[in-house]
């Protein structure tokens, strides 16, 4: 089996509500997705998707995606697309970093390699553990009351994780707003929910103790990645009550040892396209797991290709690991694809179809922006 020729899409992700607000006075409207398709010498097809969170959440860019897209996708024409880890080694070989434009190549390779042999993803990751995910919702800051409303949106709809962003600038209400925040989401909280708080990196030690001292005690919460570098996670890792998970610091393989090195955190955020795709994914949930790391499985944003990846990954982590998943096509309007998962006992599992299981709506793609063939 050959890779014949790589397709790359551009397409636009509208966020399903309204403008979406994050620390730092970061805002985000729409997501610039790179979406590629891979077809091999049988005429068997895949499909990949990276779709950065605008150009500053981390060091990824859609312009970049597919810049870096263009650089990968000749050195891959010709390959095998089921010899995964031998593709990602070339990629690495062709060019240094940007996981964010390999992982749509190699979740794509990963689609085609279960298809050829007609197992799920999940299958060739080390098989689904059959235990219902708990989906997550991703609530922007605002008002405190309307966030809490929002939580109750997310529960109705059976949503059992809830990621709470905070980190406001003190001239905009700072630590008491986001002590506010926090009180309000988990008012109404039910048994079995989980609540990250997360500040996208936007705080500093000094702000999140501040936090800390306005909170009520025995609130249940993880925060998540309060402060942007390593210097400050364990400078507050050390006065801090609640238990750290990290995720923008969590890209490289080398990140999990890190935080496991350091017993810098507790937990991670694996995004798929943050981590590179399937490949380096399977690698750093496998590292987490021998580090006793709870493990989110995410991606920065994305369509429904994107939750594939997500859900497939995230099927194969043991219960008492797993915390939840980001169903990122919930985050957007534009449906790429028809990608089909079994709810059961408030949780979803991937359908056992061959590859993701996505049924991609071509129709929504329009023409390709590039196009590399044999
Ligand atoms: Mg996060």
């Amino acid at each position: 089996m050959k890779i014949t020729s790589i397709e790359l899409y551009q397409v636009d992700l509208p966020y399903s509500g309204g403008i979406y607000h994050l620390s730092g006075g970061r805002t985000y409207e729409s997501f610039d997705a790179s979406i590629v398709k891979i077809t091999t010498d049988d005429g068997t097809t895949g499909w990949g998707e990276s779709t950065p969170f605008g150009a500053t959440y981390v060091a990824a860019h859609a312009l970049g995606t597919r810049a870096g897209i263009a650089e990968l996708a000749p050195a891959l024409l010709g390959r095998d697309p089921r010899q995964v880890d031998r593709n990602y080694d070339l990629m690495d070989a062709t060019l240094v970093g940007h996981n964010h434009a390999k992982a749509p190549l190699d979740i794509a390779c990963w689609d085609i390699f279960g298809k050829s042999v007609g197992l799920p993803v999940y299958e060739l990751l080390g098989g689904s553990t059959g235990i219902p995910m708990s989906m997550m919702s991703s609530i922007h800051a605002g008002d405190p009351e309307e966030m809490r409303a929002r939580v109750a949106d997310h529960r109705a709809r059976g949503y059992r994780g809830h990621s709470i962003k905070i980190g406001t600038a003190d001239s905009e209400g700072g630590p008491a707003l986001d002590a506010e925040r926090i009180a309000a989401c988990l008012a109404d909280r039910q048994p079995g929910e989980f609540y990250f708080v997360d500040a996208n990196g936007g705080m500093t030690p000094e702000t999140v103790l501040r936090m800390q001292a306005l909170l009520k005690p025995g609130l249940d919460f993880v925060i998540e990645a309060p402060v942007s570098t390593r210097r400050e996670t364990l400078s507050l890792r050390q006065r801090v009550q609640y238990p750290i998970i990290l995720d923008e610091l969590i890209q490289q393989d080398e990140d999990v040892i890190w935080t496991i090195a350091q017993d810098a955190a507790d937990g991670i955020n694996l995004k798929v396209s943050k981590s590179g795709g399937l490949t380096p994914g399977r690698r750093q949930r496998d590292i987490a797991r021998a580090g006793g790391l709870t493990v989110s499985v995410q991606d920065t944003v994305g369509s429904a290709i994107a939750f594939a990846g997500v859900a497939h990954l995230g099927t194969t982590i043991p219960e008492k690991l797993l915390r939840c998943v980001l169903n990122t096509a919930d985050m957007v309007t534009l449906q790429t694809a028809k990608f089909d998962v079994i709810h059961r006992d408030g949780g979803i599992l991937p359908c056992d179809a061959p590859g993701l299981g996505i049924h991609v709506n071509e129709d929504v793609l329009g023409d390709p922006a590039a196009v590399w063939a044999d």
